[in-house]
This record gives C-alpha cells, sequence and structure tokens, in this order.
C-alpha cells in the first residue's frame, strides 16, 4: 500500500536496477540482505543495492546520489574513502593481508584506544560487535564467579543468544528470548530493567546476590536515539560499584562518535569494560573489549577465559581503524557535529510544526533521529508510541529527494564530517518536502 501512494512533492527517480537486484538477490541470499536491517520490511518497498561512495554522497546501482545519513550505521564518521585512510589501506595490502601472528600495527591500535578510553588498561580485538559484547559478557561472569546479567529493554547488543531479549523488539520486558532458536535456558539469567529507571535496577541488585554486570548503551541508539536523563549514569555507576557488580558500557555505536573517548567522556563515568565497534573499524569489521589490567588478566592466554580469533586483529582492518582514528582525532569535529544536528533538529521541527505534525526529536552530538509521537520519547515504551507509518511515508519522500536515511523508526541517524554546506541545503528541502508528504498522507 505504502509503494503505491506518491505524494505530489516528490521527485522521479528511477529504481529500475535495485529492483531486478533485489530480485536476484532473493535466491541465494535470506530476504536478499545479510543483515536484517538492510531490508525495508518496516517502510515498505525493496532495498536499495549501493555501487559507491564518496565523501558524504552514497550512489546507488540506478544513479541516484544521496546525502548519506546512514554511514553503515556509523563506522564512516569521516566520510567515505577518505584520502589518507584510502592510503593507509593500499600501503598495508601489499603486505599481506592476514598472517595468524601479531603485527606491529596492533599494538599502535591497541594504545590509540586505551588513550582514548582511561578505563582500559589492555585491549582484545575481535571482527564485530557483536563478538565484543558476548565476549564481555563471558569476561565479567569470568571475574566475578556469577551469571547473572542485567540489561535494559531497548537496548542492543549484538545477537548472542544470552543479550537477545528486549533487544529493542516489539517483545515485553520479559526473559523471554526475543528470536526464534534461543534457548529458555539461554537468557534465565539475563535480567531486564527500564532504561532511565534506576528503581528497576536497585530492584533487581536487591533480589539477586549472583549479578555479574549491568550492561548499558550509555547513550541507547537501537530503540531510536535515547539520552540518559541527568544523574541516571551517576546512579548506575554508584550503585553497582557498591554491589561489587561490573558496569559494562557497550559503546559500539557511541565510542569515538560521541566524543573520541566515547559517551564516557562525555558523561564523565568510567565502566569496568567497555566494548567498541563500528567506528573504531573505519569501515572494516572491527570490534574490541577492554578493561583494567585485573580483569584483563581473566583472558586467555593470561587467564582462563577463552576467547579467539582467526582473523582477529586483522592488519587491513588495524589500518583502516587506525587511520580513520588518526583523522578523527585531528579533526575534533564533535563540536560541529552537535551544531549541525542542532539545525537539522530544528528543519524537523519546524516542517512539523508547519503541516501540523506530532514530532520529537532525540538527539546526543552527531546521534539523532525524529520520532512521530506527541510523547516524550525517554524510553523504549515511549519509542514505540511512534507512528512507524508516518516514518514509513517520511523515508520514501527523503530517498526520492536525495536523503539515504536508515530504513526503521527505530535507528539513528548519523552524522559524517564530509558533510557540505550543500548536503544540508539538500537535506532542508526534502525535509520540507517529506514532512507535507506525511500531512498530505494522513489528510
Ligand atoms: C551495532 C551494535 C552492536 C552489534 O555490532 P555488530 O558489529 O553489528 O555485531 C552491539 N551493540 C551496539 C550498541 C550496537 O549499536
Amino acid at each position: 500500500m505504502l509503494l503505491n501512494y506518491i505524494p505530489k512533492t516528490i521527485h522521479k527517480m528511477s529504481f529500475k536496477k535495485s529492483q531486478k537486484l533485489y530480485n536476484q538477490g532473493l535466491v541465494h541470499l535470506v530476504g536478499a540482505v545479510n543483515s536484517p536491517v538492510r531490508a525495508y520490511s518496516s517502510v515498505g518497498g525493496n532495498p536499495l543495492f549501493i555501487e559507491k561512495a564518496k565523501g558524504s554522497t552514497i550512489t546507488d546501482v540506478d544513479g541516484n546520489n544521496y546525502v548519506d545519513m546512514v554511514l553503515s550505521y556509523g563506522p564512516t564518521i569521516i566520510g567515505h574513502r577518505h584520502k589518507k585512510v584510502q592510503k593507509a589501506i593500499e600501503k598495508a595490502l601489499k603486505k599481506g593481508y592476514t598472517f595468524g601472528a601479531t603485527t606491529k600495527g596492533e599494538i599502535k591500535m591497541a594504545k590509540m584506544v586505551c588513550d582514548a578510553f582511561p578505563g582500559m588498561d589492555k585491549v582484545r580485538f575481535v571482527n564485530s560487535g557483536t563478538e565484543a559484547v558476548f565476549s564481555a559478557i563471558r569476561l565479567a561472569r569470568a571475574y566475578t564467579g556469577h551469571d547473572k546479567i542485567i540489561k535494559f529493554a531497548g537496548c542492543y547488543h549484538g545477537h548472542a543468544d544470552a543479550l537477545l531479549v528486549a533487544a529493542g523488539s516489539g517483545l515485553a520486558t520479559l526473559s523471554l528470548p526475543g528470536s526464534a532458536g534461543v534457548p529458555a535456558q539461554a537468557v534465565e539469567n539475563t535480567l531486564i530493567s527500564e532504561f532511565n529507571n534506576i528503581d528497576s535496577v536497585e530492584k533487581h541488585l536487591a533480589e539477586h546476590n549472583d549479578i555479574a554486570a549491568v550492561i548499558i548503551e550509555p547513550i541507547a541508539g537501537n530503540m531510536g536515539v535515547i539520552q540518559p536523563s541527568d544523574d541516571f549514569i551517576k546512579e548506575l555507576r554508584d550503585l553497582t560499584k557498591a554491589a561489587g557488580v561490573l558496569l559494562i558500557a557497550d559503546e559500539v555505536m557511541t565510542g569515538f562518535r560521541s566524543k573520541y573517548g566515547g559517551a564516557q567522556e562525555v558523561l564523565g563515568f568510567e565502566a569496568d569494560i567497555t566494548c567498541l565497534g563500528k567506528v573504531i573499524g573505519g569501515g572494516f569489521p572491527v570490534g574490541a573489549y577492554g578493561a583494567r589490567n585485573e580483569i584483563m588478566e581473566c583472558v586467555s592466554p593470561l587467564g582462563d577465559m577463552y576467547q579467539a580469533g582467526t582473523l582477529s586483529g586483522n592488519p587491513i582492518a588495524m589500518a583502516c581503524g587506525m587511520a580513520t582514528l588518526k583523522e578523527l582525532k585531528k579533526q575534533d569535529p564533535y563540536k560541529k557535529f552537535e551544531a549541525t544536528a542542532a539545525k537539522i533538529e530544528g528543519m524537523l521541527l519546524d516542517a512539523a510544526k508547519e503541516n501540523g505534525i506530532d514530532l520529537q526529536v532525540n538527539r546526543f552530538g552527531s546521534m539523532f533521529n525524529p520520532f512521530f509521537t506527541k510523547e516524550e520519547v525517554v524510553d523504549f515504551k515511549s519509542a514505540q508510541t511512534s507512528d512507524t507509518e508516518k516514518f514509513a511515508t517520511f523515508f520514501w519522500a527523503m530517498t526520492k529527494n536525495g536523503v539515504f536515511l536508515p530504513p526503521s523508526q527505530f535507528e539513528s541517524w548519523f552524522l559524517t564530517s564530509a558533510l557540505t554546506k550543500k548536503d544540508l541545503k539538500t537535506i532542508e528541502k526534502a525535509i520540507k518536502i517529506a514532512m507535507k508528504a506525511v500531512a498530505e498522507k494522513a489528510a
């Protein structure tokens, strides 16, 4: 139904080749994607197939150009194919792709990461955010000797069994698996609390004396963007410390993005274990987890917690990550991100007001997104009051006017330092048209 609806205000744009590839992709790929977030199931229609990207621009196979606000869900923070990054990758490529032994790059990269996160003395590189998080959970259990963990409803921590509970899905906040194929036993040690509700953590801590860790996205980005309220993180830090429970900061999204030192630098706290991903690889598959020496010494080969990876610390991925982080540190774009995001927030709110649409914009640094709801969005429950059909209309109008957005109401939009003034004009124009389209559709 959504597909047939083409508002008058929308440009003509052909998606013929994408559609053709989609049909071909369906044969041997599951839903023609390798990650379900890339499917367009919640906005209708077929996913776009991408040909290439450079700087802030992404180009689909039909030759349509878009301002990229997905940025591969965060990694290409300094833009696609930055000159210095490209050069570093090319240099590394000449030496070989993988050796099954440590290279100098891993030592350098480890220093860069530990310097950025004061709570980390040592780091272990892995190949994805999912891997970083499930390893961190294993580490917390190994270190404390306890099995239970607390997670927050709506926070996503990758797709490991124990963490697929209330993981930004529609499931209620019970300890029930959020996916088929996850045994009930795999999640029976996962307790659920509410984001921004410290009492819901205190309650679990009072009832259980065998909790290993509390894991949180300090700035939630997987139920749309949700900020912690003023004292929430500080109270969480104090509470876990007092209870002898580890605090795991899942900074896979926020690490190097909220600030170079992640949400921990912005919010002024230190987690016991930090998980990284996305930006850290600059577009190559890299994840990492790290902590103080006494905790990391539990990890094999120093300790008896096993965790391994054939391609972990891959030299090409390290080269890309390092070059990205180096450039990012030099650019220090965080103040500018804040100003640009504020500008786009203003565009969204103005256009919504003009068209009589209820809208909230949640924003933290270079992560933000609109929710089509009257209610203030502070947790998973309030996020779900958003009108996803309105979002779908908005999404397609934005696409057809040259802005590439995540195809879901519950994903953050991202900024790159490569964004230009012209891009901002494109975004502004698209927003005006898209809000009008939402209003037309509702009428
Ligand atoms: C993306 C994400 C993950 C999972 O990382 P993958 O690289 O997709 O496995 C985990 N936690 C958070 C907070 C994320 O945003």
